[in-house]
């Protein structure tokens, strides 16, 4: 009898939760973040396009759709842990899987940092997260992006131990440009993620860099080189605060790995660092034919 009414109490309560959900569905209706195809069937209720920012945790399901939300995830080829490529097939244990080139190197990485962690590809649904990342100045968006990555790549962020994460800086025209700075963006909510601080200030660039249009990898380091420096004493705190930590060093798209490789270089020799894992939605430039 008792089990009878709470039943019915339930089935009441799932009643007005529908119509609460339908009503709030009239008045704003979901669309993926992403797509812009309408959410249907999210199992999350509330939440709108202001969602994560009210104060509550909105699910991914209620922001970004199913298929953009599968697409997003780790593909089914497995990317080296040193330099991002694809992995070989053999090679391929989970996280610590290595390509072809990184196979035959016994010594040291032609990087100066320790990992990179893709998410995916810089095609479909990730190409178009970064892009519309450049283009939107909302910190939702760069949250939905962190929860995503974090989603698909948190047992090597967890592995990696980060102290703290920092972003690639941006150019000041390209900033200027896009008025969005995503790496900053980005490196803020996965921080958040992680529980750990976000140091904005620590890198920044010490001139302006051309595109990176050419291909050879050695025209690329050469184009970076020396365009970064740490930031002293500035908003982060001292340098010494860097001696000996584990940084996550984050960029929306990741190329032939200059840019993250010349921040390394700096981190390590100048702030004594003891690890750099880079964290990047996209991995470009593995064309056919090109030399990364
Ligand atoms: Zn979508
Ligand atoms: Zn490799």
């Amino acid at each position: 009898m008792k089990a009878g009414t709470e039943t019915e109490t339930n089935a009441r309560r799932s009643a007005f939760g529908r119509v609460v959900e339908t009503a709030f569905e009239l008045v704003y209706p979901r669309s993926c973040w992403i797509c812009d195809e309408r959410i249907v069937g999210a199992e999350a209720s509330g939440g709108g396009r202001d969602g994560v920012s009210s104060g509550f945790r909105v699910p991914l399901a209620a922001l970004v759709c199913d298929e953009c939300r599968r697409a997003a995830s780790v593909p089914a080829r497995t990317f080296c842990r040193r330099c991002g490529r694809v992995a070989l097939r053999e090679t391929a244990r989970g996280d610590d899987a290595l390509c072809r080139f990184c196979l035959r190197k016994t010594g040291a990485s032609e990087f100066a940092f320790d990992e990179v962690r893709p998410m995916h590809f810089y095609r479909g649904t990730t190409r178009a997260l970064v892009l519309r990342l450049k283009r939107t100045p909302d910190p939702t968006l760069a949250e939905i992006a962190a929860r995503l990555y974090f989603e698909s790549r948190r047992r090597v962020l967890t592995a990696f131990r980060p102290d703290a994460v920092v972003p690639v800086p941006m150019n000041w025209r390209r900033r200027f440009l896009r008025s969005v700075n995503s790496p900053d963006f980005l490196a803020s909510a996965l921080a958040r993620e992680l529980g750990v601080p976000c140091w904005t200030k620590t890198v920044r660039r010490i001139r302006a860099t051309p595109p990176q249009s050419a291909v050879d990898w050695e025209a690329r380091r050469e184009n970076v080189a020396g365009a970064f420096a740490l930031s002293e004493g500035k908003a982060d705190g001292p340098l010494e605060r860097l001696k000996g930590k584990r940084i996550l060093l984050v960029d929306d798209a990741f190329t032939s790995g200059a840019t993250a490789n010349e921040i390394a270089l700096e981190l390590k020799d100048r702030g004594g660092v003891e690890a750099v894992c880079v964290a990047t939605l996209a991995r470009a430039g593995l064309g056919k034919g090109r030399r990364l």
